[in-house]
């Protein structure tokens, strides 16, 4: 992490950088009382429920050493390390990208709809065999949480694997700027924010200002199986070097022979070199994701032998396409998000699976669609294949959408559409599980992993 005296640090996020009663050393930098580290400096952020600057009194008690203050705030507390600055968040954004810059470590920013925090911890793992590598903390992707891992890489990283999120214009283009990436990964696009975008094109202009931060020369990998995206990438004309990663041969990266199934995903990517790049991941949109991590792995220079190994041992975090057993049977737990996208890419993995005697897919309602949510509900329902699903249920009132579609294709009493996941609970208590595999697909907010932990209770 940052370790800086307070002048340096002050002069670094753009305040008055003497007068300070010792030139203290700091290190690290945080927002929230709550994970304080002693010894680091306390950015208090003004939220919309919150103001930081009611904490900072306690951080400095609690083992912060010195904090940033916004001018004309009241009750600024009588302390010999406080640094006035006029805006806490600018200074901090003002911060990491100074520090960015003075550290020699390349920065790899990653975006897209799906497939961020995935391609980040398969690229992180590649790396981490040949390099100092530091990633984003799980899913710190925004404003706040783009700064603050800048701020956590040591001196000595080499390569820093940067995941950015975005819910507005904009954002993309201001996190880039700060990050300055030498290479840039655009994991996929599809309707997330749809309701606040307004538009698939304003969508893929959104991940698109990920290119204006790129450095010189810098690489632009992206999902080629997105054909919004391949021509989003020509309207942009970005002339450094470009390289295309997916399924379909038309990318620059693609297997050559591939298959995605209970054990997981193994591909080869050179008629000439038999050996395999395999993973006990699973999901095909996993494999491809691999591709999108192998195209940087490989521009950075990292061996094909230590690439392979990276990427059998990669683990992803929670709740992502995570297989689990529970007595007799598995669940595919994938409860952290949904949209059209991420529904089709689980529902592709259900397919995938060989073994299991029954599927039943769980799906909950996908959010934040704006208008078109019914009419995507709907072609996820339409799309649902009765000769590979045995049981659908559904959850919430616009997963009924999906279960109306369903029905007119499955036998009645193959679609079950549940009010909320009490309800839905109550009818899996009812079914023989054994030998299934239950995907259990839904927005964060309807928690659908309680269902997972009652199952497991029962069990
Ligand atoms: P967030 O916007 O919440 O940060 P993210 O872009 O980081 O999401 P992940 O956390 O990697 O994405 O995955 C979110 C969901 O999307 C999971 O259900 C995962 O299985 C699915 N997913 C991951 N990669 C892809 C992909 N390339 N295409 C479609 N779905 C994907
Ligand atoms: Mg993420």
């Amino acid at each position: 992490m940052i370790t800086r005296t307070i002048s340096q640090l002050a002069a670094m996020a753009g305040a008055e950088s003497s007068g300070y009663v010792a030139d203290l050393l700091i290190r690290g930098v945080c927002t929230d009382t709550r994970n304080l580290t002693p010894g680091s400096l306390f950015v208090p952020i003004r939220g919309l429920r919150f103001n930081g600057h009611q904490y900072v009194k306690d951080a400095l008690e609690r083992g912060a050493v010195a904090a940033l203050w916004a001018q004309g705030e009241p009750d600024r507390p009588d302390h010999p390390a406080i640094i006035e600055v006029e805006d806490t968040l600018a200074a901090l954004q003002r911060l990491a990208k100074e520090y960015r810059r003075q550290l020699a470590v390349s920065v790899i920013g990653i975006t897209g709809s799906n497939g961020k925090t995935s391609t980040k911890d398969l690229l992180a793992a590649l790396l981490s065999t040949t390099f100092r590598t530091h990633k984003t903390n799980g899913n710190l992707n925004n404003h706040l949480g783009v700064p603050l891992t800048l701020l956590g890489m040591d001196e000595e990283t080499e390569i820093a694997v940067i995941e950015m999120g975005m819910s507005a214009i904009g954002e993309i283009a201001a996190l880039s700027a700060i990050a300055g990436p030498d290479a840039a990964v655009i994991t996929s696009v599809s309707e997330v924010h749809l309701g606040d975008l307004g538009t698939r094109d304003r969508i893929v202009q959104a991940k698109l200002e990920l290119v204006q931060g790129l450095r010189p020369g810098g690489l632009l990998a992206y999902c080629g199986d997105y054909p919004q995206l391949v021509e989003g990438i020509d309207r942009v004309g970005y002339r450094g070097k470009t390289v295309s990663y997916g399924v379909q041969p038309s990318n620059d990266l693609h297997p050559i022979h591939w298959r995605a199934d209970d054990n997981g995903f193994a591909f080869v990517l050179d008629e000439q070199v038999p050996e395999k790049f395999a993973s006990p991941i699973h999901g095909r949109h996993q494999m491809v994701n691999a591709l999108g991590a192998i195209a940087v792995a490989r521009h950075l220079g990292v061996p094909e032998q230590l690439i392979r190994e990276g990427l059998y041992d990669a683990t992803l975090s929670g709740m992502r396409n995570e297989v689990v057993r529970v007595g007799r049977y598995l669940i595919l737990n994938d409860t952290y998000k949904s949209n059209p996208s991420s529904v089709r890419a689980a529902l592709q993995t259900l397919y995938d699976f060989r073994k299991p005697r029954r599927k039943i897919a769980l799906l909950g309602d996908m959010v934040e669609l704006g208008e078109e949510s019914e009419q995507l509900h709907r072609s996820i329902g339409a799309e649902l294949d009765p000769e590979r699903i045995d049981l659908v249920i559904t959850v919430g009132a616009s997963g009924a959408y999906i279960a109306e579609e369903a029905a007119r294709r499955f036998p009645g009493d193959r679609v079950v559409a549940c009010a909320d996941k009490e309800e839905a609970i109550a009818r899996l208590n009812k079914e023989e599980l054994d030998d299934s595999l239950l995907l259990i697909k839904g927005s964060r907010v309807l928690q659908l992993e309680r269902i997972i932990e009652a199952l497991r209770n029962k069990e």
